[in-house]
């Protein structure tokens, strides 16, 4: 628990034992809807509302602590920042797996070559996962 309140407070965020556990939530699961998210963290703070979960998270997806991943045809998950990084979707089972490739320098290179100021950056290769073939 301490790691995510020394997070929070890097980013000027008091550490909230609702923005704990939504953090705790979803390190566990590397990315979530709102959906989810909501239903685990209800079951932490039953009297939490919607508004509440969305709220925490603009907050923190504000000041990039957090990430959303926006996905075509479904609803938006959240990940805690790391590296630019691509996204693989499942279409069967909907999971989301990072792929680790430096795409920072990849958009770095496509800026200059094309002369193209990038503002929005989410890169999903849909296909389905090992445990779905
Ligand atoms: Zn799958
Ligand atoms: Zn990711």
């Amino acid at each position: 628990m301490d790691t995510f309140t020394d997070l929070l407070r890097n980013y000027n965020l008091k550490a909230t034992p609702q923005r704990l556990a939504i953090l705790q939530v979803i390190s566990r699961y590397g990315h979530i809807n709102i959906d989810n998210l909501y239903n685990e963290i209800k079951s932490q703070f039953s009297s939490i509302s919607l508004a509440t979960i969305y709220k925490n998270i603009n907050s923190m997806t504000e000041v990039h602590l957090l990430a959303e991943v926006k996905l075509p045809n479904t609803k938006s998950v959240y990940e805690i920042v790391k590296e630019g990084h691509a996204h693989l979707k499942c279409e069967l089972c909907g999971d989301i797996e990072d792929l680790t490739i430096d795409t920072n320098s990849i958009f770095a290179d496509i800026s200059k070559l094309h002369n193209f100021k990038i503002n929005q950056s989410d890169v999903i290769l849909s296909g389905v996962c090992k445990s779905c073939q």
